[in-house]
């Protein structure tokens, strides 16, 4: 059976054969280089006449492992991992992309990858336009002559905003752009953006494909002439994957479709119990009737993911004294652990954009948000409803005082 045609499956039976001692569990390569059997197959190797292992560069058997998996859960030709999600997004525009070139990119994306945009490709003059997530409308005005690519996240990070793939990958195809989906916040299991008409996947694979917060690592997955670009640009610039974080990586891989489902059910219910809370100004979730994308929320997406975000009375002070009260969530700019993690977007990841381009995106300075983990969802719920009273009252205390 090769074809393994069920997601969990997938992400847990393809596996490297190389086994010597016929161990169940992949072994780990941690090697720089594999030896020639002699001069000829050096040669070979080099000028790609035959398929192997050459230099870790470029290769490992641990890597390849990972790629497979994740092609066949993202259901792509082919991939690279690197070793970070920032390296993965800057190899997939920088491999395709020239001087002259512009990109059309969602206003709603990670920090770094704004920085690419604003701060790295203009110095080889690569260009971009910003369109907002939440007006479809004005995409395809936004094309230029020069446009290649089109990059966004959905659901974006950390405002959830979500846009419709389908008719996204249809307005790539007429214009033969290249669809760039970062879905790292959905992962394949949520959502795959190649089924949809996408011809790059992009992920950081450190949040929930590790899903247990311990490596940093990254990948680009697509169609064949655009990896086999890729990887002649990553092979050359150097941003490998260490064998070791590829196995791990592996690992989770196996409990990915499993965390993501419980993942999803703590969130909504966190969601649910949060919505209306009256030291809460909003709440935003995926899967709650009152996202603006509900609907299409439903359509293109399993569950709702397992970030919640909301925005607390009080501004930043009291966000402040919030964060400050917690006793169990993690402060911590990571996402999708097992544990859960709390970021304030503004003074943290976002932190490096101007406060009117976060306002553009929806990130206030009373922005709070929760990737929920797997622990008890009443624990979670409880640090959270305790935390929101003590920074409450400390809101009173100082005029008590005066
Ligand atoms: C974290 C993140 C990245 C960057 O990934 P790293 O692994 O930290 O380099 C890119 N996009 C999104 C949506 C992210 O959340």
């Amino acid at each position: 059976m090769s074809d393994y045609r069920h997601f969990e499956t997938r992400a847990i039976r393809p596996q490297t054969d190389n086994s010597l001692h016929r161990e169940h569990s992949s072994s780990i390569y941690m090697t720089s280089s594999f030896v020639f059997d002699n001069a000829e197959q050096g040669r070979a190797l080099f000028a790609e006449e035959i398929e192997g292992n050459i230099y870790s560069r470029f290769s490992n058997p641990n890597l390849s492992e990972l790629v497979d998996k994740l092609c066949l859960l993202e259901e792509t030709e082919d991939g690279v991992v690197t070793a970070s999600g920032m390296a993965a997004m800057f190899s997939s525009m920088a491999a395709l992309l020239k001087t002259g070139d512009h990109v059309l990119a969602s206003r709603s994306i990670f920090g770094a990858t704004h920085q690419l945009f604003t701060q790295i490709f203009p110095k080889w003059g690569i260009s971009h336009t910003y369109v907002d997530i939440n007006k479809p409308e004005e995409w395809e005005g936004l094309i230029q002559g020069n446009t290649k690519m089109i990059f966004l996240e959905s659901p974006s990070n950390p405002g959830l905003d979500i846009i419709d793939l389908e008719w996204l990958g249809e307005l790539a195809r007429k214009h033969h752009l290249i669809l760039n989906v970062d879905n790292c916040f959905a992962t394949p299991y949520l959502q795959q953006p190649a089924k949809l008409g996408a011809h790059l996947v992009t992920h950081s694979t450190t949040k929930y494909i590790d899903g247990q917060g311990r490596t940093v690592g990254g990948a680009v997955l697509g169609t064949k002439d655009l990896i086999e670009k890729i990887r002649f640009f990553t092979r050359n610039t150097g941003p490998a994957l260490s064998p070791f974080n590829a196995w791990v990586l592996s690992k989770s891989l196996e409990t990915l479709p499993i965390r993501m489902e419980k993942h999803c059910q703590n969130a909504l219910r966190i969601a649910e119990y949060l919505e209306d809370h009256e030291e809460l100004e909003t709440v935003k979730y995926p899967f709650l009737s009152s996202h603006p994308y509900h609907e299409l929320a439903k359509k293109q997406m399993k569950f709702g993911g397992g970030i919640v975000t909301f925005i607390v009375k009080g501004g930043f002070d009291r966000c402040s004294r919030f964060l400050d009260e917690l006793k169990m969530l993690s402060l911590t700019p990571n996402l999708g652990d097992t544990r859960t993690t709390v970021t304030h977007p503004a003074s943290t990841t976002h932190s490096r954009m101007s406060e009117e381009e976060r306002l553009a995106v929806g990130i206030t300075p009373g922005l709070i948000r929760v990737s929920v983990g797997l622990e008890n969802v009443n624990d979670i719920l409880e640090d959270i409803e305790v935390s929101l009273q003590a920074s409450k009252k400390k809101l009173i205390a100082p005029i008590l005082t005066n």
